[in-house]
Parts: structure tokens; sequence; C-alpha cells
């Protein structure tokens, strides 16, 4: 079976029988659902697909919450202090000419993607946003990475800069 369709049966026919199970074991969701972002990845990278066209779609909780600019519509009215990983993901995404988004929600992230129409898109996000996205997108190819929760969730979350790169590079190097 290809590839692609393979994750479409993982995104659409697993992700919803897991979650319907994981109603019955009190707090093994977020396992499930990393289960997904990872199969899916995974199938993601045996499809090899190369483009330049990549959407990198943010959380704002990646946003320190001490600053009080605002970067839904526009991300670049970042201000680039240094006191939140925006800064870095802006530069990253201008050395790699991305399209780089904020998004605050299901609605917004997919109206962005509809509006961008990107051929690959990097998601960072929470377990649950990022495997409800990767469901909401497909067939589009997602590398999705889990944003990292010292303060628990919603609140100054950061990203492995590191794994953002990689995803970059998967996509857009042969
Ligand atoms: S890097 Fe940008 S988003 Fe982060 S605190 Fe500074 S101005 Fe605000």
């Amino acid at each position: 079976m290809p590839y692609k369709m393979l994750r479409g049966m993982v995104l659409r026919v697993l992700y919803p029988v897991l979650m319907f199970i994981s109603a019955f074991f009190k707090g093994r969701k977020e396992v499930f659902q990393r289960f997904v972002i990872n199969l899916n990845n995974r199938l993601v990278k045996k499809e090899n697909i190369k483009t330049k066209k990549i959407l990198l779609l943010l959380p704002h909780c990646l946003q320190t919450d001490e600053c009080t600019i605002r970067l839904t519509h526009n991300i670049y009215n970042c201000e680039r202090c240094g006191r939140c990983e925006i800064k870095d993901l802006i530069e990253i995404a201008d050395e790699n000419e991305l399209n780089l988004f904020v998004a605050t929600g299901g609605t917004i992230a997919r109206k962005i993607v509809s509006e961008a129409k990107p051929e690959a898109i990097i998601a960072v996000a929470c377990e649950r946003d990022l495997s409800h996205g990767l469901v909401d997108t497909y067939p589009i190819p997602v590398l999705g990475i889990s944003n990292k929760r010292p303060f628990g969730p919603c609140l100054n979350t950061q990203v492995d800069l590191a794994e953002v790169r990689d995803a970059i590079n998967f996509f857009s190097k042969d």
C-alpha cells in the first residue's frame, strides 16, 4: 500500500479508534496521540517529499506571557528581543524562505493552510492540537513536533529548534 494511503488509514481510521479506546483508559489519551504523531511522521518521511513550499505553523503559547505584542495576524510584529523562541523561529523561517504563522486554534490554522496552500507543513503544538491538525490537513504531508511545556499547558511553551531545522531540511534538501 502506498505510504500516503497508509497515512490516511492511520489518521482517518486508527486515530478515531484509539481516541474511542482512550475513553476507557484514563490518562492514556496523550500517549495514543503521541503514538499517532510519531507514526504519521515516520510515514511522511517514507514518502520522501521534496518541496520549498513549506508552511511552519506555531502555537501562540510559544510567545512569552510577558510580551503583549499581537502576533496572530502577523508574526513579524515581533520585535525580536529574544525573550522567547519566536525570534529564533522567525530567523529560521527567513533563512529558509518559509511561510510562518502563529495560530490560536484549529479554525485559524485551517484558514492559514487554505490560504497559504503549502505542499508540506511543519506544525508545532501540543499532542492534542497536533493530532487533530494532522487529521484535518490530510493528505498534505505534515511533520508534527510536540512543544515542551515546562510551565504546564499553554503557558510559555518551548520547542526544540534543532527538531524544527531537521524537519525543514527533510522537506527542502535532497
Ligand atoms: S521575541 Fe518577539 S514575541 Fe518573543 S518576547 Fe520578544 S518581541 Fe515578544
